[in-house]
């Protein structure tokens, strides 16, 4: 089957799932999207109100300031794949619940199964501390992790893992913001001299 078969195959799933009590609440599922050869995959927390609504991800003020993080990199959203951790949005935006992210997780992993990036950016502490838990790498804090290239072994694929701080993060705190800056000015740098590989 073709990665595209394979992320569709997800896209419908996620749309109808009722695996745990978040889908009595959502108005659409979000599944994620982006390129099914995405060098680079963007795992978020989870939907929000606009991307709820839109059933599409980081389409509201976060994802505004995700887009002109990947412009500065020459990047679009089109060269990417972006989904998150849950695939429906929490009443609220509460913070997802742990049995939530066991229930929704296999979606995630088999996207990254399918799309097999070599570098996945965890933003925020939810998604970072989930890839973390799976390498086996020791995670503390997104404080002490951020900015920095951990090569791991993610379902048996090597992937550099780049964990930054979640964009909405940026949208309440300029101390933020110039971290995300900086952290991705370092992405780029090494994304280029990583060339294709
Ligand atoms: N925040 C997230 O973590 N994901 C989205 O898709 C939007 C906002
Ligand atoms: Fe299913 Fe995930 Fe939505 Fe829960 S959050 S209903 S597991 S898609």
């Amino acid at each position: 089957m073709s990665v595209n078969e394979l992320l569709d195959i997800i896209v419908s799933e996620v749309t109808v799932c009722t695996k745990c009590s978040l889908w009595e609440t959502r108005k659409n599922a979000v599944p994620g999207e982006g390129n099914s050869k995405a060098r680079i995959m963007f795992i978020g927390e989870a939907p929000g109100r606009s991307e709820d609504i839109m059933g599409r991800p980081f389409v509201g003020d976060a994802g505004k300031f995700l887009e002109t993080l990947l412009a500065e990199m020459s990047l679009s959203r089109t060269d990417v794949f972006i989904c998150n951790i849950l695939k429906c949005r929490p009443p609220g935006n509460r913070p997802p619940k742990p049995i939530e992210i066991q229930t929704c997780t296999p979606y995630l992993d088999r996207q990254i199964n399918a799309i097999n990036p070599r570098f996945i950016v965890t933003l925020g502490n939810f998604s970072t501390a989930y890839i973390f838990q799976k390498t086996g790498l020791p995670f503390t804090s997104i404080t002490n992790a951020h900015g920095k290239f951990h090569k791991a072994t993610v379902l048996n694929k090597k992937i550099t893992i780049f964990p930054t701080f979640h964009p909405a993060a940026a949208l309440y705190s300029p101390k933020y913001k110039q971290e995300i800056i900086n952290d991705f000015k370092l992405l780029k740098r090494e994304l280029a001299k990583r060339g294709k590989t």
